[in-house]
């Protein structure tokens, strides 16, 4: 199948400020090339995108996907520790069926706000990874450690089973890490196995870290350091690559560590406004040549998985919050979403940008609305005005995953209906639970 998008205003972010008027070709699942079509290039379809942005697909880079069906439930609690408190006897009544759904609506609504990849992090995993080669987005799943290292061990070896008939698609559109959950939950021992583990595959760690003042504070009350500091002391975060969410509270020291390592942090600036957490200085993290990408976190502590939004906020963030008096600019956030997220997560040579020979995951962006008009800038309108209602069609791999705001992989009402009456039974054991 060759798919040509003819005439887009294209973003390839293959360096800071260049956009151009260009047509992209796409054969297969790569793209053949971002310029001028010749009549070699002979299309099975054509997509008249004069009035479309065309940009890399967005990378969101931390996320809970089934945590939407917590979505607008116990909000508002004063700390993340006591909202945990009312999530987690919840996610114990999470079957796989119930992830299956919750995925299902996650993956829906990545794909509307124009993300084709997701770093995940939760428990029942297969139901993820089934949901996502439905939905046809692609994903790095982490087989979550929580707890000691014996329940850790068996929360692993559980995982690995389910996930046998997982690994190795053809298409490498699924890839595992592990992600020992946070070292509130995770004691020493667990974070060494899971460095193991991860050392051993070849893949990346993915934790929080730092994401409170109360983990700091607990963290040198009990280890006597510092939550990255004591990660490091402990060899969990050297050799191999490493996904940081959160990252609030790091100390200067903790940044100079940071330097030799092959970590990415992931910024959620709505999670960690929304739950009091605290702001992560950005800028200061990239003159300290610190590797940020940008996530949503759960849609439960953000209230959605909307990267167009998080951008929004990340940029308005960053430029009010300078401790170094520098501001994030807009390509720095659209890099975050794309480029930096790709890196994080060892797909840099396949995704991220507009080039020839990268697999096509690309949005298109529709320009014909009133807050986009003149358009000025694009870098500025896809930051600072611009929808994830804008996207209007989302390539993955060369395949349309939704047309004209249509998704074409997943039955939209399905999802909506099954995500409901799941929730409806949640709660209904919840009760159960409560009255026996
Ligand atoms: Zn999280």
């Amino acid at each position: 199948m060759k798919t040509l998008i003819a005439n887009a205003l294209v973003v390839p972010m293959t360096k800071e400020g260049y956009s151009l008027r260009a047509d992209i070709g796409i054969d297969g699942k790569h793209i053949a090339f971002v310029g001028r079509a010749d009549a070699s290039f002979q299309p099975d379809r054509v997509i008249d995108a004069s009035s479309f942005l065309a940009m890399p697909a967005l990378v969101n880079a931390h996320t809970h996907l089934s945590m939407g069906l917590m979505r607008n439930y116990k909000d508002d609690m004063p700390t993340l520790q006591e909202w945990l408190a009312e999530i987690f006897p919840v996610e114990d009544l999470l079957d796989e069926r119930d992830i299956l759904f919750a995925s299902r609506l996650g993956i829906m609504e990545s794909i509307q706000s124009g993300v084709t990849t997701v770093a995940d992090m939760y428990f029942n995993q297969h139901s993820t990874a089934k949901a996502i080669l439905e939905g046809g987005i692609r994903a790095s799943i982490g087989i979550t450690l929580f707890g000691d290292l014996n329940q850790s061990k068996e929360r692993v070896k559980k995982s690995e089973a389910l996930l046998k008939g997982f690994r190795n698609q053809p298409d490498r559109r699924i890839q595992f890490d592990y992600a020992p959950h946070a070292i509130y939950t995770c004691p020493e021992e667990t974070y060494r196995y899971a460095h193991a583990l991860a050392k051993d595959h070849g893949v990346i760690l993915h934790t929080h870290l730092s994401e409170t003042r109360k983990e700091v504070e607990d963290s040198i009350s009990t280890f006597g350091d510092t939550p990255l500091s004591y990660l490091s002391r402990l060899g969990c975060l050297g050799d191999i690559k490493t996904l940081l969410a959160h990252c609030v509270h790091l100390t200067d020291e903790e940044l100079i560590i940071l330097k030799d390592l092959d970590a990415t942090i992931v910024h959620n600036p709505s999670s960690n406004t929304k739950l009091s957490s605290g702001l992560a200085p950005i800028s200061k993290f990239l003159e300290h040549g610190v590797q940020v990408a940008l996530g949503t976190d759960g849609a439960s502590s953000n209230n959605n998985l909307n990267m167009f939004e998080e951008m929004h906020i990340a940029s308005l963030i960053g430029r009010v919050y300078t401790p170094t008096n520098t501001k994030l600019t807009p390509y720095q956030v659209l890099s975050m979403a794309t480029t930096n997220g790709a890196k994080a997560l060892g797909l840099e040579a396949r995704i991220g940008r507009l080039e020839a020979g990268m697999e096509a995951d690309i949005l298109l962006l529709d320009l014909k609305k009133s807050h986009l008009t003149p358009l000025n800038d694009p870098f500025s309108a896809l930051v600072y005005a611009a929808q994830a209602s804008d996207v209007d069609t989302l390539f993955c791999q060369g395949r349309m995953l939704m047309q004209k705001r249509k998704i074409l992989t997943l039955r939209e009402e399905d999802v909506l209906k099954d995500a409901n009456s799941c929730w409806a039974e949640v709660l209904a054991r919840k009760r159960g639970e409560q009255n026996g």
